[in-house]
């Protein structure tokens, strides 16, 4: 074994199995050998490919959604503009090139994005030179003021611990060790205070995942929304709350086995949405609204068309799939939904509804 198998495999021999969380978090974040902290894996020739990376129309509409927002809410003169987990950057660009057209909007903005991995950071800098931009750890470091947010593929990267229902306890889903290599487990059963409220829609063996780090992040995001005004777009795939083992690996744009090459695969788990919803405080959230619907709704397919008239040949072919891609429920449109969150005392942002 080598690289972060070792460096895993040597940790549980000495202390034990460890959680599905810190797994991920090792893999995703381990600061020599982490998937996001060595490598910038987007792009059709990284491993996968998000729906900022697939059409500039997504970012174009997500921005001109925020940028209405704005408006709604008088427009206040000075905000922050955030993003969690952007990638390299590509979503913010589109984000402000759609808004430079909104009178303003880009003297009001004060961009900070939330990022974890250094080598990352260094493509965000790149791609939105010549824009002043502050970066966070954490989204309890973002400003006390107005915010308006978008968070794509983020929360389906934030470790999650695995659950097995048995009668009133629960077993945790860990990883050990057997013959020298990374196998799942089970802990001994226990009772969950955090899971109590899962016993009425849950029966004996079945598994749940619980995010711990999801719960803060929202309530920072609200908290900031309900005193200061803003909105926030959160959107990934997963469901209106947890049921089943979602935890799945990718590596080179095929499925992979999440033990296998830790380090070396992209990690995610579906997002548990009702618990989102339910860590908001004082703020309205949307009804969770498929990708697709929330698109045409902002009006994708016009857009589409006018893109659509620019250009010939593959051009033409790729912009089309890109539309069908983002938009199709065979593709992203329904496996893909936005939570949104608003000021109770204002309308939700354009394309959703409360
Ligand atoms: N939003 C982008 C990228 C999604 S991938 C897109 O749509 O293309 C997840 C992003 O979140 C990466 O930028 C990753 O480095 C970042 N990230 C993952 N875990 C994080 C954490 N705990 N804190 C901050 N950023 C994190």
């Amino acid at each position: 074994m080598t690289g972060l198998a070792a460096v895993l495999a040597r940790r549980i021999a000495a202390t034990g199995p460890i959680t599905i969380a810190d797994y991920m978090t090792e893999c995703l974040l381990h600061p020599e050998h982490g998937y996001y902290t060595t490598r910038d894996p987007f792009g059709s020739s990284g491993d996968f490919i998000t729906a900022p990376e697939i059409s500039q129309m997504f970012g174009e509409l997500t921005g001109l959604c925020l940028a209405q927002a704005w408006l709604d809410q008088g427009a206040p003169p000075h905000f922050t503009l955030a993003e969690l987990g952007p990638g390299r950057g590509t979503l913010m660009a589109d984000i402000l090139r759609a808004t430079n057209a909104v009178p303003g909007f880009h003297h009001a903005a004060h961009i900070h994005l939330v990022e974890a991995s250094r080598a990352l950071r260094d493509v965000q800098r790149a791609r939105l030179s010549g824009f002043d931009v502050t970066w966070h750890d954490t989204t309890g470091d973002l400003p006390d003021a107005p915010l308006f947010l978008v968070a794509n593929e983020f929360f389906d990267a934030l470790p999650i611990r695995q659950f097995i229902r048995d009668e009133g306890d629960w077993r945790e889903r860990q990883i050990g060790l057997q013959d020298g290599r990374l196998c799942f487990g089970l802990s001994a059963a226990a009772p969950l205070h955090m899971l109590a409220h899962r016993l009425a829609d849950t029966k004996p063996g079945d598994l749940i995942e619980h995010c711990a780090q999801a719960g803060p992040i929202i309530a920072e995001v609200s908290d900031r929304i309900a005193a200061h005004g803003g909105a926030a777009l959160i959107i990934d795939y997963g469901d209106w709350r947890s049921l089943g083992d979602t935890l799945q690996a990718v590596a080179q744009h095929a499925p992979a086995d999440p033990l296998d090459a830790p380090g070396m695969a992209d990690l995610t788990a579906h997002v548990d949405f009702e618990a989102l919803a339910m860590a908001s405080t004082d703020v309205s959230y949307s009804r969770l609204t498929t990708q697709g619907v929330f698109l045409e709704r902002l009006g994708i397919t016009q857009r589409a068309q006018v893109l659509a008239s620019k250009l010939g040949g593959s051009a033409r072919a790729t912009h089309l799939a890109a539309h069908r891609r983002l938009t199709h429920p065979d593709e992203m449109g329904t496996l893909f939904k936005i939570l949104g969150l608003s000021p109770k005392d204002a309308p939700p942002p354009p394309g959703l509804e409360n």
